[in-house]
């Protein structure tokens, strides 16, 4: 999708490309391929195939009816992202620019990881098409998450311990940029989300608006109509811009994106740059940034490791600038309720980061008409939440 508004990569005056020069040929080789191979149509109908066969396309649009009728206001259906290859839509971009890398002639990918989630579909995307992939993770989040370090090494790829600084996402990003500074013409860097300097935020939007396009389809089959409301969590964004994106233009669809509200905005716990940030620039972006009043990047909290980031996808920062989408907050507290109903009501696992959609669901469905229609894209599973719920509800397991 092209912004004919703008500039490519700019969305208002957030986005842009605010990398070292040593990058700069990097990213326009990546903006040029990317421009040739979206509107080639063998890349294309490869992508399609893997989409179906292999990550397991389309996911059904759910009609939730315990939960509407619990709750006894708006229509509920859950876009079924939960059930992609991989238990997230985060293979939606994995596969797309494992792809890419592949036709660019790419030998090696590179990425950096936070939770793991993104580490874990890029592994199964390079060792599908058969590419090298290196990974980059905190030694502190390679702590917390074993399971999907163990997971990475199974499907082939390669950790690299990062020691340096508080030895999280920040901190890999860095190492993974210095990679690819150093080994640019063997090696793609694989983004997990619509976040970083420009072509990044349009690439990853495109590859996750299959969300949307194919909720565009279904709703019109099966309502027979276009939703009212479409919700989704945002972190760094790619699962609610993807589910908005075909959506745009059709403003009697209201869009609402849901930041996570952890402790609770006032205590500073949380991380909301939508809610409660200033304009800055981030990793190569500008956008809405959790910061103090130097410009320092603030700590962030939430209960939902995919959600725990200080900035934001640019175009996001735009849509609410204009007022196009709304975008509101859910606590952790609410966030573990809503994972709670969900499993009751719909027999549903969902990850805690799309439990946050889930809640802004629950607080708003009962106000709004019968007739109404809410879609909520069930970003993820959660499986990999389980014992975090337990904590957080003080059971042992
Ligand atoms: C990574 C992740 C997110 C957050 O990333 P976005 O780019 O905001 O979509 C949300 N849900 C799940 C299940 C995730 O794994």
């Amino acid at each position: 999708m092209t912004e004919p508004e703008h500039k490519a990569g700019w969305f208002g005056e957030f986005g842009g490309q605010y990398a070292p020069e040593t990058l700069k040929e990097a990213l326009d080789e990546l903006w040029s391929a990317y421009q040739r191979y979206s509107e080639d149509r063998g890349f294309q109908s490869t992508l399609s195939s893997l989409l179906r066969d292999y990550a397991g396309r389309p996911t059904p649009l759910y009609f939730a009816s315990n939960l509407s009728k619990k709750l006894g206001g708006a229509q509920i259906y859950l876009k079924r992202e939960d059930l992609v290859h991989g238990g997230a839509h985060k293979m939606n971009n994995a596969v797309g620019q494992a792809l890419l890398a592949k036709v660019m002639g790419k030998t090696r990918i590179i990425a950096e990881t936070g939770a793991g989630q993104h580490g874990v579909a890029t592994a199964m995307a390079a060792a599908l098409l058969g590419i090298k992939a290196e990974i980059y993770m905190g030694t502190h989040d390679m702590a917390r998450q074993r399971l999907n370090v163990y997971r990475m090494k199974l499907l082939g790829a390669q950790v690299h311990p990062v020691e340096s600084g508080s030895k999280t996402l920040k901190d890999a990003i860095n190492e993974a940029l210095r990679d690819w500074i150093t080994n640019v013409r063997t090696t793609y860097y694989l983004l997990g989300s619509v976040v970083g300097p420009h072509p990044y935020p349009t690439i990853v939007r495109d590859l996750q608006s299959v969300i949307g396009k194919e909720i565009r389809t279904q709703s019109e089959k099966q309502i027979g109509r276009l939703p009212d409301t479409i919700v989704a969590c945002v972190g760094g964004g790619s699962n609610a811009m993807g589910t908005f994106a075909p959506f745009i233009s059709n403003t009697e669809v209201q869009l609402v994106g849901v930041q996570a509200g952890g402790q609770g905005l006032e205590k500073g716990m949380h991380a909301a740059p939508l809610i409660a940030g200033l304009p800055g620039v981030l990793q190569g972006m500008r956008t809405m940034v959790l910061q103090d009043d130097y410009g320092q990047i603030q700590t962030t909290h939430s209960i939902a490791a995919g959600l725990d980031y200080s900035g934001v996808g640019p175009q996001h920062a735009y849509l609410k600038a204009i007022g196009r989408a709304k975008y509101e907050t859910a606590t952790d507290e609410e966030a573990v309720a809503a994972f709670m109903e969900l499993c009751r009501l719909e027999g549903i696992i969902p990850a805690l980061e799309s439990s946050h959609a889930v809640a802004y669901v629950i607080k708003h469905a009962p106000e709004a008409p019968k007739d109404s229609v809410m879609v909520v894209t069930l970003s993820g599973r959660g499986d990999k939440d389980v014992e975090s719920v337990a904590a957080f509800r003080g059971e042992i397991l």
